[in-house]
């Protein structure tokens, strides 16, 4: 009978991963920054690039053809390696950011927690699709290269966007911001700015191949206002929106379920720093 070669792939991955984590430089200095409540999404973003760096290394170190049934990175094998890798990732960037979140939060006395995307479900299948279409190691290794970084940036991106639409949507003015990193390419530099969340061009979430360029968001008070009832301070357009959106008492089964199911979604994302910390000490340090 076949061995099943994934678990202990799995765990090689694993160690791989973490010695990749432990030995990153930039990793400590942002806990002390977080420590020191100096972190902003910036350095989530870049969190995102280091922590997709280390996956993509660890993938390509222990998926190589020695490691593999007939040197063939076949698809239930990859299914099982490089989506367990990436859901871990997708883990690992969105608690920095919800964490960081909150210390920026904390400076401007906002109480409201944020909310993690989805786990993009169906690009990781088309990226597991890419890498073993061609049964082809080569090819496959290609695809465990900057698509896995890209992909653990774009992680950090939908962070972005699902959280300046929830505040938005919770009475705040969002900002989309993408800069450009030092050394961009004519495309990213042109692409830099800062827009009304809504306003945004869709390329703002789109990343090359390499590219390093952070998109993050601000949400500041203005209509927060319209909690304490002082809704002339709200822009006209918002005020009829709100006006048109109907209260819980009108709600249907099914959207009072989506409610609260968003709440609760939203009451996890609250982190304890303390814990954080330990946590993260515990995954990224030398011991
Ligand atoms: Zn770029």
């Amino acid at each position: 009978m076949a061995v099943d070669i994934v678990p202990e792939l799995n765990e090689k991955i694993t160690v791989a991963f973490r010695s990749r984590l432990m030995r990153n430089r930039r990793l400590p200095a942002i806990s002390r920054m977080i420590e020191a409540g100096t972190a902003t999404l910036d350095e989530a973003h870049e969190f995102s690039a280091i922590v997709g760096e280390a996956a993509s290394g660890a993938l390509k170190s222990v998926l190589v053809g020695e490691n593999l049934p007939n040197g063939t990175l076949y698809r239930n094998i990859a299914e099982r390696t490089v989506t367990p890798l990436l859901e871990e990732t997708y883990t690992l960037v969105n608690d920095e950011a919800v964490q960081i979140q909150q210390l920026l939060d904390a400076a401007e006395n906002i109480g409201l927690g944020s909310v993690r995307a989805d786990f993009p479900r169906d690009r990781i299948a088309d990226l597991i699709d890419k890498i073993s279409e061609d049964l082809d190691i080569e090819i496959a290794r290609r695809w465990l290269g900057e698509p896995i970084v890209n992909n653990s940036e774009a992680f950090f991106d939908d962070y972005v966007k699902a959280n300046a639409s929830f505040r938005q949507r919770s009475g705040m003015e969002s900002r989309i911001i993408r800069k450009a990193e030092s050394g961009a390419c004519k495309w990213c530099r042109a692409l830099a700015g800062s827009w009304e969340y809504g306003d945004e061009p869709r390329e703002v979430y789109a990343r090359h191949e390499f590219c390093r360029c952070s998109t993050t968001y601000v949400a500041n008070r203005r209509a927060q206002s319209v909690w304490s009832k002082k809704e002339w301070e709200l822009p006209k357009e918002q005020l009829s929106i709100m006006r048109q959106t109907r209260a819980p008492d009108e709600m249907t089964k099914e959207e009072r379920a989506e409610v609260i199911a968003q709440r609760e979604k939203d009451a996890q994302s609250v982190i304890d720093r303390r814990e954080y910390l330990k946590k993260r000490r515990e995954l990224f340090s030398r011991r």
